[in-house]
């Protein structure tokens, strides 16, 4: 049975909660998983707790060096951590190998960070010395979705951790594995008892007893939007700072004179990578009128060339399988033409397989432009000026990311700074890096992840003020 790690040691749930967890018929056998309460995660946030002193007192070189050696053994270990994140999501091998890297990669950025100077010397007047210093909220409560377990967990934990605080994770009920093996590798490398808890169960329980539990002092949550209100809600009560990572509809902007090809090729990839079940997926493609037939035809085409399994996995859930198929009934219901793909294209239902679909006819007001889909579902929108194009991809509640195709660079600069997303991408989609902050404007949360900036949000500040009395030299 896959249990709870908390204090360094695998623990089954106090009153001995568990559940089948059945892998959409991955696995060779359904594997049982506890399911904790609030009196586990409890257990949990008292070790945090107590590990706390010790890791935020020592040096900052020391906290360092134990992230490396996580990194170190993430790297290593990748076939193991990628093969289990695949069985655990249905996603490609090859894509569960590049976020175990991906993971492993926030681990090695945050440990160099340790070497920058923090804080600021303040120059006030005469006799007044002012400092600021960064100081670790304490016991930090990390919630994860199922889309990018591990990779979501380790873009939490490690500026975390840097910071000096302490962590409780509790990962999506349906994708607990690889954050177990993950707490275990990093007590296997030297990281303290207590240092990075797991608590497995269900979110309505077990994260709101983590968002309420008066010890936790900031909340990372990376997940829908519905939840993060209600997060928000529990959290206002409590003064708790939330960063908040939630859904997106992101528009990607084709001007005329682009290199169609490259566009297709990057949209393709923005729309279809894990399945569409990625919170910053180009899921709206505004093209200008003129070149509309020529790159849906060229991504069509790419469209027709991926391979199920191999380019593109199957939906996470039987769940999640059918919200997408309803979603296709949605689209082409409201007056969307399916150009490839579509509700009455291949969909293999046991493998929860939808064929990537390309959407055309679409008006921007229709569900299908609006809606976060979490599918491999792509809605084409005509536009005619700059500022049309603006209009239609600032008309979302969402503000995740966005993107732009075109050869005038001053044009690219002028949407990508009108577009109300936190982040663009010129000439491409999806430029991932660790040193890149992200996060989202409007629905799609606040905060930020990854960078320098995310450990902004893992610390805060505190300004010392000294008088050294009156200065007469
Ligand atoms: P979700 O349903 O909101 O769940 C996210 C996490 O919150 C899970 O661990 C879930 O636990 C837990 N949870 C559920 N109810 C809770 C509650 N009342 N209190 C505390 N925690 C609770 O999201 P999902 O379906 O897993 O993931 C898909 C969503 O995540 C999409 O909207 C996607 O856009 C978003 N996402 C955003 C980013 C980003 O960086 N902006 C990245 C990835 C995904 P259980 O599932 O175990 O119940
Ligand atoms: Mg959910």
């Amino acid at each position: 049975m896959l249990t709870h790690f908390i204090n360094g040691e695998t623990v089954p749930s106090i009153n001995g909660g568990s559940f089948v967890l059945d892998q959409a018929s991955r696995a060779a056998k359904p594997i049982e998983v506890t399911r904790g309460d609030a009196q586990d995660a409890a257990s949990a946030v008292e070790s945090a707790a107590a590990a706390l002193p010790a890791w935020r007192n020592i040096s900052s070189q020391e906290r360092g060096r134990a992230l490396q050696r996580v990194a170190d053994a993430l790297r290593a270990d990748i076939d193991r951590f990628a093969q289990a994140e695949s069985l655990d999501t249905g996603k490609p091998i090859e894509l569960s190998r590049a976020e175990v890297t991906g993971a492993a990669d926030y681990f090695e950025f945050y440990a160099t960070l340790v070497n920058l100077p923090v804080g600021e010397v303040l120059d006030i007047e005469p006799g007044l010395h002012v400092h600021t210093i960064r100081e670790p909220y304490g016991v930090v409560g990390i919630i994860t979705p199922w889309n990018l377990p591990l990779n979501q967990a380790a873009r939490a934990c490690a500026p975390a951790l840097l910071a000096g605080n302490t962590v409780v994770l509790k990962p999506a009920e349906v994708t607990p594995t690889t954050s177990i093996m993950f707490a275990e590798l990093c007590k296997h490398v030297g990281l303290p008892d207590g240092v990075l808890n797991v608590v497995l169960g269900q979110g309505s329980v077990v994260g709101t007893a983590i968002v309420e539990h008066p010890t936790v002092s900031k909340v990372a949550f990376t997940g829908s939007v519905p939840v993060g209100r209600t997060i928000s809600r529990v959290a206002a009560e409590r003064i708790l700072p939330l960063t908040l990572e939630l859904g997106g509809k992101s528009a990607c902007v084709v001007f005329e004179d682009s290199d169609l090809d490259l566009a297709a090729k990057e949209i393709v990839r923005a729309f279809t990578t894990n399945a569409g079940q990625v919170c910053s997926s180009g899921t709206r493609l505004l093209v200008q009128e003129s070149v509309h037939d020529a790159l849906v035809g060229k991504i069509v085409d790419r469209v027709k060339a991926l391979r199920e399994g191999v380019d593109v996995g199957p939906i996470i859930t039987q769940q999640q399988f059918g919200t997408v198929k309803d979603y296709l009934q949605v689209a082409e219901d409201e007056g969307a033409t399916a150009a490839v793909g579509g509700s009455g294209s291949a969909v293999d239902e046991a493998g929860c397989y939808v064929a990537p679909t390309v959407y055309t006819n679409v008006d921007n007001s229709m569900r299908i432009a609006q809606e976060e889909v979490f599918g491999p579902v792509l809605a084409v929108i005509k536009f005619s000026s700059e500022d049309e194009a603006i209009a239609l991809a600032n008309d979302s509640d969402f503000g995740l990311a966005g993107g732009v195709f075109s050869h005038d660079i001053a044009q690219a600069m002028r949407v990508a700074s009108a577009i109300q997303a936190g982040q663009i991408y010129i000439n491409s989609w999806s430029t991932q890096s660790v040193q890149m902050p992200f996060g989202g404007h409007k629905l799609s949360g606040y905060g930020r992840e990854k960078g320098i900036e995310a450990v902004n949000h893992y610390s805060q500040v505190k300004s010392v003020s000294i008088n050294l009395g009156a200065v007469t030299a």
